[in-house]
């Protein structure tokens, strides 16, 4: 019998996860190394949101005029630490590029059909691996205290129907009957019934444990730091101890994927969005459904073990420390619109930080490089990855088959920027 093809993915997030677990199935032999040990990464402590709803990228008309007033505000939910450094600046001008309403409504579709198909895919994930990951689709609830956020959040819904999603609008009434088990002081809500919530870490964990003890290799505590490369083919990847070669190689180290290109004169603009998380194990109030409270930009999600709040977004290089006053601005927001909590229930909690890989469009960059006939990256998913991390996968191993991929546009170019 011939021998399968192997493949090395480096990153063992859910990128590189959900790629290990479709390539897998598909018969090649796999081998996931990472720089950690698979619990720290940004795809553990984040909303775990599966979000249709999400189709407008985050570069997106508006934004920059949004973002300048935040940066003024030390509790805002975004914040860029003021730095003289090129690469910041360039990705600066791509975000502003791409945020004309000619790129948004190319980039909305796309979006819409990745998150539409990766809902699907884990369900599918559940039932085939008899995984439980408190998996809920019971839509998702955007709460806003003000009529001026209220009715752009109309808009949105608007734009969603033009789309094919369903969208509910409700005054306060509704949403709190939508929602009883909590109470609410807002002045109306948009209701997103396609959209759907689990607890990230169950998923990872169990994810990984399967795929283990079917025969992935995972390599821990083991960072890549270069390429060997032959005539435009990669032929081994560096760590600090040996060479690991393969057949396919796939970049899946989300944030860091920017610098560990490079190494290859690629160019894939990347700027680490830190966001931090929390969970009230014991909540004075539990939601159904899964909510973000819109002018705050905080989200919430009822989790196997507890209700996890998670916010703002930092642009401050691939640090992972936590700005008090930015975590205050979380506290302080919650009770605004759930008055059942106050400010003080958070403060003694553990405080999770994460760094989302930001494309300066807000497209992930899916593909195989022009440059390396082996080499695949899947990064840059932004504020979606746990949402994207299933298509994600199988559009990896799709590509790797030399199959159709689930979803083709060129906005998911990998040589985009190249
Ligand atoms: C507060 C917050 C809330 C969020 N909420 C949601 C949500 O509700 N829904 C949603 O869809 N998304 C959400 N996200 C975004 C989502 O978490 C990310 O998009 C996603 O986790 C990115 O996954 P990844 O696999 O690309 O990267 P990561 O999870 O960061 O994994 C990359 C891995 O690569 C490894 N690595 C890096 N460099 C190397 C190297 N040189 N050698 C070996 N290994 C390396 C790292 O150790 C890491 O394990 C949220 C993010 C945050 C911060």
């Amino acid at each position: 019998m011939a021998k399968s093809k192997s493949v090395l993915i480096v990153g063992g997030g859910i990128i590189g996860l959900c790629s290990a677990y479709y390539l897998h199935k598909k018969g090649l032999e796999v081998t996931v190394v990472d720089a950690g040990n698979y619990e720290g990464s940004c795809s553990f402590g984040n909303a775990g949101m599966v979000v249709p709803s999400h189709f407008i990228p985050l570069a997106a008309p508006g934004m920059i005029t949004q973002g300048i007033k935040w940066m003024f505000n030390p509790e805002s939910p975004f914040h860029i630490k003021p730095r003289l450094d090129k690469g910041l600046i360039s990705w600066g001008w791509k975000f502003y590029k791409a945020s004309s309403e000619k790129k948004v409504q190319q980039a909305m579709p796309v979006l819409k059909e990745l998150n539409l198909i990766s809902k699907e895919l884990y369900e599918q994930i559940a039932v085939d691996e008899s995984l439980e990951f408190a998996f809920q689709k019971k839509g998702l609830v955007m709460y806003c205290k003000s009529l001026e956020s209220f009715q752009e959040e109309i808009e949105v819904a608007h734009k969603a129907n033009k789309l094919g999603l369903k969208t509910e609008i409700l005054d306060k009434e509704d949403a709190q009957s939508l929602d009883p088990g909590l109470k609410l002081d807002i002045e109306g809500a948009v209701y997103f019934p396609l959209d759907a919530f689990l607890t990230p870490n169950l998923f990872m964990k169990g994810l990984k444990d399967k795929l283990e003890s079917d025969g992935v290799k995972f390599l821990r505590n083991t960072e890549i730091k270069g390429f060997q490369v032959k005539n435009n083919k990669i032929t081994g990847v560096e760590t600090p101890i040996e060479v690991l070669s393969a057949d396919e190689y796939v970049i899946a180290t989300g944030s860091w994927s920017a610098s560990l290109l490079k190494n290859l004169k690629l160019s894939i603009p990347l700027m680490a969005g830190k966001g931090y998380s929390f969970v009230v194990p014991n909540p004075k109030a539990m939601p159904e459904i899964c909510s973000i409270l819109t002018e705050a930009r905080v989200a919430v999600t009822p989790m196997a073990h507890g209700l996890r709040f998670a916010g703002t977004m930092e642009l401050a290089g691939l640090d992972l420390d936590i700005n008090k006053r930015r975590l205050e601005g979380i506290f302080k927001s919650i009770p605004q619109y759930f008055p059942e909590f106050s400010a003080d229930d958070f403060r003694d909690l553990e405080i999770w930080s994460g760094l989302r890989p930001c494309s300066p469009d807000g497209m992930p960059y899916i593909g195989r490089f022009n440059k390396y006939t082996n080499l695949v990256a899947a990064t840059g998913h932004s504020m979606m990855g746990m949402s994207l991390g299933p298509v994600s996968g199988k559009m990896v191993s799709q590509i790797i088959t030399n199959e159709k991929a689930e979803v083709e546009s060129p906005l998911l170019s990998v040589d985009r920027y190249n």
